[in-house]
């Protein structure tokens, strides 16, 4: 491992509800720099792995990322450590602006908010979130008329505020059309260079466009890892996730 890299190493993470066992003993290393997918069928437990990550589920095992063990943090803490995540449906406040959504992710998390506050002016973060993000046209409108796509780049930008170093995303381009999900793409590739960045996705044509890894999930185990052409010809998968 290029000890340069910032990483997260998940070890024997197992997640259970009533003796169900969603998530089982999962391995899993994900790098600063390489967009990594999580694939797998519905209930694969790609989601509860994410949330046990995130302090939303109960889970033992070992999430470490740099110093810290994120199992047993509650979801503020687990972002403070520089930790975010994305959900399906977008969780924006829609009456407010786009650019008062970046300034409050961004002062939650902050401690300089008081000092950016009495300057009064935009924190340069947020200007550069909202760049980043491709919503400076977008800035002044309310959260609540953008679009699916739009509110998806509005909580990456959220995140990219809160200063998270790990960001994990679930189903970011659902419902987006062609050309949201390639800058989509584009985006999470130019923010992964300095980034942990993993992507839950069914979406199989952005898989192959943007994957450097592909963890492929069944059954709450981790059936496979590797690239694109890797996962394409691995046989399980076929049966298992490609074949259903
Ligand atoms: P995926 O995201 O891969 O579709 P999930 O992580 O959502 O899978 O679900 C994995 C399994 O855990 C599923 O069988 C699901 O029904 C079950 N599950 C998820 N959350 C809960 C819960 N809160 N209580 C009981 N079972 C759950």
């Amino acid at each position: 491992m290029n000890a340069q890299l910032d990483y997260v190493e998940i070890r024997d993470l197992t997640v259970e509800f009533d003796g169900f066992v969603a998530v089982d003993s999962v391995d899993l290393t994900l790098l600063q720099g390489r967009v990594h997918f999580l694939i797998g069928p519905n209930g694969a437990g790609k989601t509860t792995l994410v949330d046990a990550v995130t302090g939303l589920a109960n889970a033992s095992g070992l999430v470490r990322y740099g110093s810290t063990d994120l199992l047993g943090l509650k979801p503020h803490q687990v972002v403070r450590a520089g930790v975010g995540r994305t959900f399906q449906t977008a969780t924006v406040f829609e009456q407010l602006t786009v650019l008062q959504n970046l300034d409050i992710a961004g002062g939650v998390h902050r401690k300089a908010r008081s000092m950016m506050r009495a300057r009064r002016g935009i924190p340069s973060y947020v200007e550069e979130a909202l760049d980043a993000v491709g919503l400076v046209d977008l800035r002044d409108r309310p959260a609540g008329v953008l679009a699916h796509g739009q509110k998806q780049w509005l909580e990456i930008g959220m995140l990219l505020v809160q200063d998270a170093k790990v960001m994990l995303l679930d189903e970011p381009v659902a419902g987006m059309s062609a050309e949201e999900r390639e800058e989509t793409g584009e985006l999470l590739r130019r923010i992964g260079t300095e980034r942990t960045i993993a992507v839950i996705e069914h979406d199989m044509d952005f898989v192959r466009t943007f994957a450097d890894v592909v963890t492929v999930m069944h059954a709450g185990k981790v059936l496979t890892e590797g690239t694109v052409a890797e996962i394409q010809a691995n046989q399980k998968v076929q049966e298992v996730y490609l074949g259903r």
